[in-house]
């Protein structure tokens, strides 16, 4: 046993899309998940099955002005668990269906509290438990949440006292009326993007411990989001979908490879109101992507099993015993040093990959208990060394939009 490979075999990398919800329309959230989750004929093109996850509000609380889809369709129309503020469900049902289906794997903040006034907002605990409790009700499992907006959205946290402009940030704030956290890390949120901007698209962890105001800590991770900045200090977004192709570059996706490197884009894959609402140099650039995964180099994956694959990766526990000529891996815990010490799960283990001189006569076991041998793989050298795995996730190229 020669110790972990960094990504699961055969890949060089990882990369994940985090897509915000903003102008989040069912019309094209379908149209934009059947072209990237699906096998299918799409208005796109062929469907490029790859599992790629969007986020969803709870609320809509937003009076911006404009459309946010081809015909017209106001802020109003926007994709939403209930309607308005209110505990009346409006997508609640088809969002379930996102969520436990895969397509939806991120809270995007409660809701979208973007007000004209910045100095406004509706949002209100009462409606954050009101929230988490439907979400427990419905078995809707969500490990990921990505702030949003401008600093009506005073439910964001994560960077408050980073700098100034973070003080709108009071959902961890223990003394403010708008403090959430002490329900939402109980519920099951582990993994943070608390709205900074970054030009780095590769990195060797996404990950980085918070402390928050009330004493909780959390996961913070990285998203790209800006290539750098202009001579006046301006940041340079790329995370529009118009943006797309400048963030998929070949040598951006070529780096990654070569360094052995997460990536995580940050998007708004339906910022665009067009009838086709990918354009067409981001359509070309995932079909690059999805080259990339084809041919063994870039693994893409949801963001949350990407953020779960990083962390384990970096804190797996286990020891290695010999029993009648077989080498055998007994996996035990993963040491979150944020979350605490727990047992490893098969989740946990999806794709985790051991070097071994000899694969057929190692196995792997969850504390004494051995895996099915279904889902084990044992590969050849990479150049390295030999290696057994646990597999990753199959693929699912189901169209969960065809539900009606
Ligand atoms: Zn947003």
């Amino acid at each position: 046993m020669l110790g972990l490979r960094k990504f699961p075999y055969p890949y060089q990398a990882m990369l994940a899309i985090s897509s915000d919800a903003d102008h989040e329309t069912l019309r094209k959230f379908n149209l934009i998940h059947q072209f990237l989750n699906t096998t299918k004929m799409t208005p796109m093109g062929r469907g490029l099955g790859l599992d790629v996850a969007d986020s969803f509000f709870m609320y809509n609380a937003s009076n911006l002005p404009g459309a946010i889809d081809y015909d017209g369709t106001p802020i109003h129309g926007e994709l939403s668990y209930f309607r308005g503020t209110s505990g009346e469900v409006l997508d609640g049902r088809i969002i379930d269906r996102y969520i436990h289906c895969g397509w939806m794997d991120t809270m995007h903040t409660y809701g979208d509290f973007s007000m004209r006034d910045p100095r406004q907002t509706m949002f209100r605990r009462t409606l954050a438990a009101q929230a988490l409790a439907t979400l427990r009700a419905h078995h809707d499992f969500v490990t990921v949440w990505t702030d949003h907006g401008n600093p009506s959205n005073v439910d964001n946290f994560g960077s408050y006292g980073v700098r100034r402009f973070f003080r709108y940030q009071q959902g961890a704030n223990p003394n403010s009326p708008y403090y959430h956290t002490d329900l939402l890390i109980p519920y099951g949120v582990r993994f943070v993007w608390s709205d900074q901007q970054s030009d780095v698209f590769g990195h060797d962890s996404m990950l980085y411990p918070i402390r928050l105001p009330d004493g909780r800590r959390v996961w913070g991770f990285w998203r790209y989001t800006i290539l750098g900045y202009t001579r006046h200090h301006r940041s340079e977004w790329v995370w529009s979908v118009d943006h797309l192709s400048q963030q998929l570059s070949l040598a951006n996706l070529r780096s990654i490879e070569r360094r052995h490197q997460y990536a995580i884009l940050a998007q708004h894959l339906c910022a665009d109101n067009e009838v086709r609402p990918l354009p067409e140099n981001g359509i070309s650039a995932l079909r690059m992507l999805a080259h990339e995964y084809r041919s063994g180099r870039i693994l893409v994956a949801r963001t949350s099993r990407l953020l779960t694959y990083n962390l384990v990766q970096r804190c797996l526990r286990y020891y290695v015993t010999q029993e009648n000529g077989l080498a055998v891996i007994h996996v035990t815990e993963v040491a979150d040093p944020v979350f605490g010490t727990r047992p490893a799960t098969l989740a946990d283990l999806r794709g985790v990959t051991f070097y071994t001189t000899d694969p057929a006569r190692t196995q792997i076991r969850i504390w004494n208990v051995p895996l099915a041998d279904s889902l084990l793989a044992r590969n050849p050298s990479d150049g390295y060394a030999p290696s057994i795995m646990v597999k990753w996730y199959p693929e699912d190229h189901r169209d969960y939009s065809g539900w009606t």
